[in-house]
């Protein structure tokens, strides 16, 4: 599912080829103990699904965009939500016709490469869900 080598709290990781990159990120997270932390990377995909929150309806959007696109950005960070990895991570997508589509990030499909960094953190970042906003807010007590 991925390939990675270690540099103190940073890991340097390859997800393979046509790999959804939020499940295996997840996995990476949950196999290597990493609870709290940032995420960035770049690659190319040839699925991605956005996810967009009407703060009116506090109803969630979806829409899926089916094409070759460079993952010019993605960013994110790592924090846990009942004991579990919770990854909340946003990402531009750049078109053939090099406009660009982004947004909160719900799934990708790798088609070429995705590179990513994830820099542990060291802290709790626990998470609830908040009834005004509709999100699953950070918990800092
Ligand atoms: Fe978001």
């Amino acid at each position: 599912m991925y390939k990675f080598i270690q540099d103190g709290d940073k890991y340097i990781i390859s997800i393979d080829n046509h790999q959804e990159i939020m499940s295996a990120l997840a996995a990476f997270c949950q196999e290597q103990g990493i609870l709290a932390g940032e995420v960035y990377g770049i690659g190319a995909v040839n699925k991605a699904t956005l996810r967009f929150l009407n703060p009116v309806t506090k109803k969630y959007v979806d829409k899926t965009f089916e094409e070759q696109m460079e993952a010019s950005s993605l960013v994110g960070n790592i924090s846990e939500k009942d004991g579990k990895v919770y990854l909340h991570v946003h990402a531009n997508f750049g078109r053939a016709d090099y406009t660009v589509v982004g947004g909160h990030l719900l799934s990708a499909t790798l088609n070429g490469a995705c590179e990513l960094v994830v820099t542990r953190f060291h802290c709790k970042i626990d998470r609830q869900f908040d009834d005004e906003t509709g999100l699953n807010l950070y918990k800092f007590d």
